[in-house]
């Protein structure tokens, strides 16, 4: 059986339903090919059920891209305001966490049903249980599923990047890109818990559930936030947010007592000067397991200035190489994928492939933590729909 649409879009996450919404508020014809069972599965996992929609603090800089400057455009033209609206159309409570970070009172499913509903006032047709297995290219698009075939003069790739394979990403985005001839940067999973090598891990696995406000740094980038020692390795935002940005064999530098300093005490001569004063001082800024796992290892070998002064500098640098990622099953996000150079910035569509867009996570831009992956699936759809 063959359908027939003006736009076709395949997957139906948040970038490929916001991209249907806006074409069909348009007029056009559209069609959303999702192989799950259901819409927006990641939407309804994210946030940790209470999908942290956006940020109130969008800006290009939240962004990881090889080229910076190619989110501008769609970010300045769809932003946070402009979801905020629609989310307040439908009536979803909602609050700021931390850090501008928005996140639905009650449930995900707040938004996903805000989104189910906009596509049904749009009139747009969705197909579920519909596995896009290949793309041809005659006059118009062709979309094979088993038992259907779609056909359109455009087309919309919105199959996300490769983490969480068990809800259902996959690879389909980054091979239909390298079938057309358009290039894909290497992706690799961001925003995922850093392991430890088994001598790092022994010596501090063991306090796993421990977190700390740490910063951590890595390829001139910063991150402060909560640290948490997991029974692998780091987690916890800091570590997610430095993860996105560290390449296999490189150590990251974490700040242990960012903004204090632990010997200060020292500097009154009424002070004693022993193990267990600098114990005590340390347990004010960590947890009392961490200060205490860490004086162990790190202990001065007196209570001398220079000596101390070591001891300072160490806490505020703990230089540690992960022996790797918990990879793709454990992964937020995945960075890297097709090439900003192939796309127009205004329409995300393939500039050697007059009709072919990519939105969301395929495309090589990649947000911090913080609402920022949603509010870039937002806005590249928004750009894509407005241009079908
Ligand atoms: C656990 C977790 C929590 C997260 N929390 C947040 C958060 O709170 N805030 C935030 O901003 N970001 C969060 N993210 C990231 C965010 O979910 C993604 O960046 C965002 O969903 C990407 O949208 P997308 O539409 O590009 O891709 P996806 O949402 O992954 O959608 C792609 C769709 O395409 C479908 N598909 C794939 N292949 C095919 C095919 N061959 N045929 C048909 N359909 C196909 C998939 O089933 C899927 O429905 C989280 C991610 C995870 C894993």
């Amino acid at each position: 059986m063959t359908h027939s649409f003006d736009a076709l879009i395949l997957g139906g996450g948040a970038a490929g339903l916001m991209c249907a919404i806006e074409a069909g508020k348009r007029g056009r014809r559209v069609a959303v090919l999702e192989h799950a069972d259901r819409l927006g599965k990641k939407i309804l996992i994210s946030g940790g059920g209470r999908c942290n929609f956006t940020n109130l603090h969008c800006r290009p800089e939240n962004f990881i891209s090889s080229n910076p400057h190619f989110a501008k455009s769609a970010l300045a033209r769809y932003t946070p305001e402009d979801f905020i609206a629609l989310v307040e159309k439908h009536n979803i409570a909602y609050h700021e966490k931390t850090l501008g970070q928005l996140f639905c009172d009650r449930s995900a499913r707040d938004i996903l049903g805000m989104l189910g509903a906009e596509c049904e006032h749009a009139g747009v047709s969705i197909f579920l249980n519909t596995n896009i297995q290949k793309i041809e290219r005659a006059t118009q698009f062709i979309a094979h599923a088993p038992d259907a075939e779609f056909k359109a003069p455009a087309l919309v790739v919105a199959t996300g990047g490769l983490s969480i394979p068990k809800i259902g990403a996959t690879s389909f985005g980054y091979d239909l890109a390298r079938q057309f001839g358009l290039a894909i940067r290497e992706p690799w999973p961001g925003l995922v818990p850093l392991t430890l090598s088994k001598q790092d891990c022994d010596r501090y696995c063991d306090l796993a559930g421990v977190s700390a406000e740490v910063s951590a740094s890595c390829n001139g980038q910063q991150f402060r936030e909560k640290m948490l020692i997991t029974h692998r390795g780091l987690s916890g935002p800091a570590i997610l947010q430095i993860s996105s940005y560290w390449k296999p064999s490189q150590p990251i530098l974490i700040d242990l007592a960012p903004g204090s300093e632990v010997t200060a005490a020292f500097r009154d001569p009424k002070t004693p000067r022993n193990l267990s004063t600098l114990r005590t001082e340390l347990r004010k800024l960590l947890a009392h397991r961490l200060a205490d796992r860490w004086l162990e290892a790190h202990a001065p070998t007196s209570c001398s200035n220079p000596a101390l002064a070591d001891f300072e500098k160490q806490t505020h640098a703990w230089e540690i190489t992960p022996a790797g990622t918990e990879g793709y099953e454990k992964a937020e996000v995945t960075a890297g994928g097709v090439d900003t150079n192939e796309l127009s910035a205004q329409t995300m569509e393939a500039r050697k492939v007059p009709g072919m867009f990519f939105i969301g996570e395929v495309v090589d831009v990649t947000g911090h933590l913080g609402g920022f992956n949603f509010q870039w699936a937002w806005a590249s759809g928004a750009a894509a729909g407005r241009a079908l």
